[in-house]
């Protein structure tokens, strides 16, 4: 779905009204058109080409990118959280360039998202993409909404699992996943 600028401008200058600001004050003026332009990068950053390669009895161990950094936003107050992902697949024949892996995130990172779909949405799209033997997606992520407002507890990390093919079905292979990103369990 294609971004709607002008529909943004309108609603963060009524958000503005609604919260008591006068949107047309040096400040402020500038910001709908600012939120609007922050949508349409976000939306640019959400496509992009997954090129695979064929790779048969070369390498299936598993592959994995571990800290890369995850920006999203609750969908239930539009407020970041943000945080390290952990990626890992063994291949079947197919691979992919490590900063794919990096650029899937962001595919599903940038909307409004809650952490638990993001995670599942990620790992879905890496077995479709690849049909590999199995992939685990670990997210840890410290939510706004929790930290400045609600419950204001800042600093804990929520953390959510997505495991696929054998990284369910085989102990070693999780248990060796874990090592790898320095946890006892999930
Ligand atoms: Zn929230």
């Amino acid at each position: 779905m294609a971004i709607d600028k002008e529909k943004i401008k309108q609603a963060i200058r009524l958000l503005l009204e609604g919260i008591g600001e006068d949107p047309d004050r040096e400040g402020l003026r500038e910001t709908p058109d600012r939120v609007a332009r922050m949508w349409e990068e976000f939306e640019k950053q959400r496509s992009f080409n997954f090129k695979t390669f064929e790779e048969f009895g070369s390498y299936n161990e598993m592959v994995l990118v571990k800290d890369i950094s995850i920006y999203s936003l609750c969908e239930h107050h539009l407020l970041p959280f943000f945080g390290k992902a952990h990626i890992a697949y063994i291949p079947d024949g197919i691979v992919c360039g490590l900063s794919k892996l990096v650029r899937t995130l962001r595919v599903f990172a940038l909307r409004p998202q809650v952490q638990e779909r993001l995670t599942n949405q990620i790992a879905d799209f890496l077995v479709q993409k690849l049909n590999p033997k199995g992939v685990a997606v670990v997210l840890e992520m410290e939510h706004m909404c929790m930290s400045m407002r609600g419950v204001m507890s800042p600093g804990h990390l929520t953390v959510t699992s997505a495991l696929r093919g054998v990284f369910l079905s085989d102990l070693r292979t999780r248990e060796e996943f874990l090592k790898l990103i320095d946890k006892k369990s999930l």
